[in-house]
């Protein structure tokens, strides 16, 4: 592990000017993540700074939704009353990620950074295009099972790893941020980018910008919710595949429909066309069966990640059937 400076900050303005000073600074939350990025050289960092002493725990209902402050823990969200009753889905995907110690010390807005596992980002003997931009990609030829079905570039195929953003990208959540010159709000669809030519790029934060929270949108997906994930071990993995569902039942008429994917892009994946099919349906297997054919439009597997244009329709239409029982 390389040698680090370390300064602890009190003001979210203090913290974003040591970061507009420092080009190889970085903010310090929960550290499970990052941490870790350090023991295995893929981050140099010269200085972290700890943000953890910024009044940014919040949970609080606000005008129209819900106000997670960007350190709230990953376990004050899934365990909020507020969450339980009105976004019971999040709840579902949070508790579905990692381990009970690793979801008290990680942080929302730490959570929406994470950075992906494949196995090459990790290696630094291996080349990867995200760590080392321009050195190639170990995963196009390698082992990549874990990798991805949609929005994947020649530069990288990557996933992204967080159970936490499927669900946020269903509940169209809204990130707070403050920069050195300017606030602003960023939509959670728009948040985490496609690898394109720069993969190295995970989302589209500004090095200096700080997550200040994340707002939920009042809705009517309360009841008819289930997040289902499929991984290796049930103790703790990432996911292979993993579906956020959630409908709104009038009786078995589909009112709404909120459907997304984790495990299969470099960024968690909305499927759009397969709300768009389910809306005004009644809800039955026939029919959750083609919106998860048509969410699968457009899929490509490599080499060692075929098994998953299976397993993730029947994850789709699992996670619905489950949804649609409840309540
Ligand atoms: Fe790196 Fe992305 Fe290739 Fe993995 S898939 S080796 S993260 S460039």
């Amino acid at each position: 592990m390389n040698p680090f400076q370390y300064t602890r900050s009190s003001a979210a303005s203090g913290a974003i000017q040591s970061l507009v000073k420092e080009p190889q600074a970085h903010f310090l939350a929960g550290g499970t993540n990052l941490i870790d990025l350090i023991k295995m050289g893929v981050l140099r960092p010269e200085r972290l700074v700890d943000i953890n002493a910024l009044p940014l725990r919040g949970i609080e209902a606000i005008a129209g939704g819900l106000r997670i402050g960007a350190l709230a823990s990953n376990s004050e969200v899934a365990d909020h009353p507020l969450v339980l009753q009105d976004y019971p889905l999040l709840a579902q995907a949070i508790n579905a990620g990692a381990s009970p110690q690793l979801r008290n010390m990680a942080t929302v807005g730490g959570n929406i950074m994470q950075r992906t596992r494949c196995n090459y980002f990790f290696d630094t003997a291996m080349p990867c295009n995200k760590r080392s931009p321009g050195s190639g990609c170990g995963a196009l030829d390698g082992y990549n099972r874990m990798h991805a079905l949609f929005g994947a570039s020649e530069k990288c195929i990557a996933v992204n790893p967080s159970d936490m953003n499927v669900a946020l990208t269903a509940l169209e959540a809204v990130v707070h941020v403050k920069g050195p010159k300017r606030d602003r709000k960023i939509a959670f669809s728009d948040f985490h980018r496609l690898p394109g030519d720069h993969p190295e790029k995970d989302n589209t934060l500004e090095r200096t910008e700080l997550i200040i929270s994340v707002d939920l949108p009042a809705n009517s997906f309360n009841r008819h919710v289930h997040y289902l994930k499929v991984r290796d071990r049930t103790s703790f993995a990432f996911a292979l595949i993993s579906v956020a569902a959630a409908l709104d039942l009038e009786g078995d008429k589909i009112k709404g429909a909120r459907l997304a994917m984790g495990g299969v892009a470099h960024k968690p994946w909305r499927l759009h066309g397969a709300e768009a099919f389910l809306l005004g349906k009644t809800s039955g297997e026939d029919v959750f069966r083609q919106a998860a054919r048509i969410a699968m439009q457009g899929a490509k597997a490599y080499k060692y990640n075929q098994f998953k244009l299976t397993l993730a329709p029947n994850a789709i239409l699992q996670a619905l059937k489950t949804a649609s029982s409840l309540g």
